[in-house]
């Protein structure tokens, strides 16, 4: 923008799902005055560590600020030129099959949509895939089985009127603190009961009224025992399953066959019964339950079934889109749901219709799309798996760096190496997937100077509105993929001038033949004026056309997205572990987040008070387990697993469970070479999302 606002900017924060709204001031002499928006309602004021130190990551330091071809600085007209070709070239030659785009749950709705609209549509390729598929891919295959539909049923609100919140796989003390925050103050304000279900002792368990510290990959087994108690203690809603559900008898005969009596399952669950009986009890006899979960349950090689056993039983009691009550599954990243939104998965087409024959005719005709995909691409570890076969010959990589945060780093990286066309869209000028020298890479605006949309967990519609010039020749994404849809004979369908304009498309797209008939509808937003897309207030979906706006909730009367509108329960299959540790590799390695760093740390590492927190990277073990294994805490430890090796400082934890390890996922070889845990990750994915288990790769450790 040219005329930068004098006044603070309303703007939300680019990290987690939650989606806190900031107010930002640029500085006179760089950087920016950060406070968080009071009148944002994801937050009310508040901000983390990481949100209000977002002033003190703005430097251009290592910022990439040019187009490059190989190491030569290039005009944007010869890169967007030569990207163009090479898709182009590679489509000629060996079809759509050979291309492929990856995403991130960074990019903005308006990004995403553009290069979900180019690709799946216009060169014929499913193959886009995006970082959510590591993050929230189960919960949407969870959510479609179940619901018809991957549809959020719940608010935030329903977190502060919850008499029993039910933490899943989730250290939201650390992953989502401002929400965390407005959960604790419910608690000290209703006496809010918090039950947290995690191997490991984590900030949110030392909240907690009862913290289950379950064997990791039991979970499933421990809500089947639940359904079964509730079951048998008469403490189902009839009512509710007989008019709005199916399926129930089939999932409590699988439930009954995989955790039968109360001692069944602690004992499935390494639990003492007592403490499973005091969970049974509590969920049974409370009736506003929220049962909050993330990537414990995500990231597994069972992750949709574990998904599928928290919402059987919701469903069975009636607990769902009723205030204080339903599952809630807290996104990772800041637009990991607007992704969602817009197809930016490879089994997704857009505004969140699958691959469905109707739907494919539906989204050609809207777009008038001349090569319209017809059937699902490449989840993210086959996409990189075929890279590295050779089949997959041009890729272009946007706002994400596979070559650390992918399972089997090392892999993929060598694999980015094999590629014929290889294109980076990047804010910074070196990381990993940078070092497997990409062909050509492309300068993109950050945080601050970036203008569009992203969706919040609660699916709530907030502007990120630019403050600073965009600098050097940095350029939205949206706007490099529409220059690339141009040059590849599509500059008609592609001739957006503004963010608010691709937003529309998108908004109209949504509600296209949509009576009602699909969750995602934000038809309300297609007529907003530059001005309105300018000044939109965070909005919840769904937004139908014409629709009075009285509820935000989904399913309290049913209504689901099914064939027959009932919800599916689901018979789980059987818990058989991807993975089972033996005498080579004897621990299982669970990979997660540290409270002030983000992803690979390429914003986050540039402020010093987060980086103060938790300076190196390391492992954590349990005391006797480090003892037995030779290893001294605060010394150095090296974790080997069959796909890789690092180097880690010892944290002997007394919360960490016997037999596992717990390494944190943000360093790499750009800010400490020995400790890029990606590499060490194995590639078990769930049969149904395709999600990576990021948390029980089987590993040894020693002393170095
Ligand atoms: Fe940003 Fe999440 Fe912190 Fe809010 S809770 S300030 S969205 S990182």
């Amino acid at each position: 923008p040219s005329d930068l606002p004098k006044a603070p900017t309303r703007t939300t924060c680019p990290y987690c799902g939650v989606g806190c709204g900031v107010l930002a001031q640029p500085g006179p002499a760089g950087g920016a005055t950060i406070a968080g928006d009071t009148e944002h309602p994801s937050n009310f004021g508040r901000l983390c560590s990481k949100g209000s130190a977002l002033g003190e990551t703005l430097s251009l330091d290592g910022r990439l600020l040019h187009p490059e071809i190989g190491a030569q600085r290039v005009s944007w007209d010869a890169a967007l030129d030569a990207t163009a070709e090479g898709f182009r070239r590679t489509l000629e030659a060996h079809g759509p099959e050979a291309i492929a785009i990856y995403l991130s749950g960074q990019l903005l709705t308006e990004d995403y949509y553009a290069a979900n609209k180019l690709f799946k549509g216009f060169l014929g390729s499913a193959n886009v895939d995006t970082n959510s598929r590591l993050c929230m891919s189960s919960s949407v295959a969870g959510h479609k089985r179940a619901f018809g539909a991957d549809t959020v049923p719940g608010t935030y609100r329903d977190l502060e009127t919850a008499d029993l919140l039910v933490f899943v796989g989730s250290n939201a003390a650390w992953c989502h603190p401002v929400l965390y925050q407005r959960m604790l103050a419910a608690k000290a304000a209703r006496g809010t009961k918090i039950v947290v279900i995690d191997p490991r002792g984590t900030a949110t368990a030392e909240e907690a009224d009862l913290h289950l510290p379950l064997a990791g990959g039991s979970d499933t087994a421990l809500f089947c025992g639940l359904l079964v108690h509730l079951a048998d203690e008469g403490r189902l809603d009839q009512a509710y399953v007989a008019a709005h559900t199916q399926g129930f008898d089939a999932a409590l005969a699988r439930a009954r066959e995989i955790a039968p009596t109360l001692a069944a399952t602690a004992a499935a669950c390494d639990l003492p019964p007592a403490d499973v009986a005091a969970f049974f009890e509590l969920f049974a006899t409370t009736e506003r339950v929220v049962t909050l979960y993330s990537q414990g349950v995500n990231q597994a090689a069972q992750g949709t079934d574990k998904v599928g056993a928290i919402l059987n039983c919701h469903l069975a009691t009636g607990r769902i889109g009723r205030e204080g009550m339903g599952p809630f599954s807290l996104t990772g990243q800041p637009n990991a749901m607007g992704g969602r939104e817009v197809g930016g998965l490879a089994n997704q087409l857009a505004a969140h219709m699958g691959f469905e024959p109707a739907s494919i005719d539906r989204v050609r005709r809207f777009w008038d799309a001349p090569r319209m995909a017809e059937a699902e691409g490449l989840k993210a570890v086959d996409m990189f798996d075929a890279v590295a076969r050779g089949e997959i010959k041009a890729l272009w990589v946007m706002g994400t760096n596979p070559a650390v945060s992918m399972p089997r780093a090392d892999a993929v990286r060598a694999a980015l190496k094999r590629l014929d066309h290889f294109v980076v869209s990047e804010n910074v000028a070196s990381n990993d997937t940078l070092g497997a020298a990409p062909h050509i890479r492309l300068p993109a605006a950050a945080w601050g100077e970036k203008d569009g949309t992203v969706t919040n967990s609660e699916r709530r519609i907030s502007r990120q509105r630019p403050f600073l010039a965009p600098p050097g020749q940095t350029r939205p994404d949206w706007w490099a993929v529409a220059q690339v849809a141009k040059r590849l004979g599509f500059g008609e369908a592609f001739g957006w001038r503004t963010p608010g304009e691709v937003f529309r498309e998108h908004a109209a797209l949504s509600a296209f033949e949509n009576e009602g008939t699909r969750d995602f509808d934000i038809g309300a937003l297609a007529e907003l004026d530059a001005r309105d897309y300018d000044q939109l207030k965070p909005i919840q979906w769904p937004a139908r056309q014409g629709a009075a706006r009285t509820e935000t909730r989904f399913f309290a009367n049913g209504g689901f997205y099914t064939a027959t509108g009932r919800a599916n329960f689901v018979a789980v299959a059987p818990i058989t572990p991807a993975a089972t540790p033996d005498y080579r590799f004897p621990f299982r390695l669970n990979t997660g987040r540290i409270r002030d760093q983000w992803h690979t740390m390429t914003r986050t590492g540039k402020s010093q008070r987060l980086s103060s927190h938790l300076v190196e990277p390391f492992v954590e073990i349990h005391p006797e387990d480090a003892a037995s294994e030779g290893l001294k805490d605060g010394g150095f430890a090296r974790v080997t697993t069959a796909h890789g090796h690092v180097v880690l400082r010892v944290r002997a934890e007394p919360g960490q469970r016997r037999g596992s390890l717990f390494a944190p996922i943000h360093w790499n070889d750009e800010t400490a070479s020995h400790g890029r845990v990606g590499a060490l990750v194995h590639a078990a994915v769930d049969p149904f999302s395709g999600q990576p288990d990021a948390k029980a790769t089987p590993a040894a450790v020693a002393p170095l």
